[in-house]
């Protein structure tokens, strides 16, 4: 049970009961699509002309679509209710330190476009960069309502849009929402990567729906994490909850950009096993290795050297599992979350990678913690399909009332 808020609460009025009742609605029908009315009625216990009224708002503002029955014969034939997947178009934006992807979904998450280029160094560039894939897709898709844009960065997002933590993007607070709004002239809803991707494992994952407290750990430059806890996101203070990534391992360890020395992604981050992997080729003398001198591999490298039988790219992705377990075992310990689930390129060495930090957990936490901790599929495009979501959950997520 929530307190009221009395700083911030809204009083139900007459329209209440019929907006929360249409969501319910448009859930379910979601979920349990094709169904027809009655269907609908039986699983909502509403009534059937109530159930007609909210249906008739529905189709007229385009959520729904009706079509007929696949079933012939005679009779009356029950029409079935879809949702509408085409009714909305959402811009959804991965923006990270090297490239920024973007995609034009509906609101299945499927995407029609897709295209990627090179982050711009500053916040404005980004927004006019942007601006012009958004001109690119409306000249290319002139059929559908853009309905607004969800972006998901690596850094924290206050509630009025503003940037004030991204120690890996070296932007410098910005109000990121505003700026975005003005460059493309769509509502934007801009959010934490793992935020995005934890909320993504809820609305599109193979999660199943009782599943309340889900926590989402992103591996990439550094290491975000977006907590799920009672079906709600959670962002704490100045929107910095989840920052595990930034929590001191070690006060002598090696520098991090956030100012500090020895967080937990520079031992456990794909730039720290860049790292990791250069100082062992440096004091290997391997003559058949890459030399120390040749171009900086690659996180992408070392996967593809670990393939391949290269014994320090194995010892590499070994150590990096072992400081993930370290590292995921005070959140499953602390958080008690049903699922923890990993978002990044490590995933692709999972069955190399996934044993270690589920060893390296379990001798961790209590015996009583049955968080799964399950990899995400890279070809779902997680993060991008986070930035979908956020939009999403604005059409489809629980009213706030009181
Ligand atoms: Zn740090």
């Amino acid at each position: 049970m929530r307190k009221i808020d009395l700083t911030n609460f809204q009083v139900a009025t007459s329209e209440t009961a019929r907006h929360i009742n249409r969501r319910i609605a448009l859930n379910i029908i979601r979920r349990y699509q094709p169904m027809s009315r009655a269907d609908l009625a039986r699983r909502s216990g509403l009534q059937r002309s109530t159930v007609s009224a909210i249906i008739g708002q529905l189709i007229a503002e385009g959520w729904v679509t009706e079509g007929a029955s696949p079933i012939s014969g005679r009779g009356r034939r029950p029409r079935f209710l879809h949702l509408n997947v085409e009714r909305a178009g959402i811009v959804a934006v991965d923006l990270r330190p090297v490239t920024t992807r973007v995609g034009l979904a509906g609101l299945d998450a499927r995407f029609l476009m897709q295209t990627a280029w090179p982050t711009p160094d500053t916040p404005e560039e980004f927004a006019s960069e942007l601006a012009r894939t958004v001109a690119s897709f409306r000249s290319a898709h002139p059929e559908i309502v853009y309905e607004g844009m969800g972006v998901s960065l690596p850094g924290r997002v206050d509630p009025a849009g503003r940037l004030v933590f991204a120690p890996n993007l070296h932007w410098g607070p910005v109000e990121i929402r505003q700026l975005l709004e003005s460059a493309v002239g769509l509502p934007v809803v801009v959010e934490n990567a793992a935020c995005a991707c934890a909320l993504a494992e809820l609305w599109f994952g193979r999660q199943p729906d009782d599943v309340r407290h889900l926590v989402a750990v992103t591996v990439s430059e550094g290491i975000g994490v977006g907590m799920l806890l009672n079906g709600q996101l959670i962002h704490g203070s100045d929107a910095m909850a989840g920052e595990f990534g930034h929590v001191t391992l070690d006060e002598d360890g090696p520098p991090c950009s956030c100012g500090k020395r020895g967080c937990w992604e520079r031992y456990a981050s794909n730039s720290a096993a860049v790292q990791y992997y250069q100082g062992l080729v440096g004091t290997a003398h391997m003559p058949s290795g890459p030399s120390p001198s040749a171009a900086a591999p690659t996180f992408t490298d070392i996967l593809r050297l670990a393939d391949e039988g290269d014994a320090l790219a194995i010892k590499t992705l070994e150590h990096m599992a072992r400081q993930l377990g370290i590292g995921l075992a005070p959140i499953v310990t602390g958080l008690a979350p049903q699922v923890v689930v990993i978002v990044g390129e490590v995933t692709a060495a999972w069955d190399r990678v996934g044993p270690i930090v589920l060893d390296v957990v379990k001798r961790r936490t209590l015996p009583s913690n049955t968080a799964q901790i399950v990899p995400t599929d890279p070809a779902t495009q997680p993060r991008l399909r986070g930035a979908v979501t956020l939009v999403v959950q604005q059409h489809f997520g629980a009213p706030q009332v009181a």
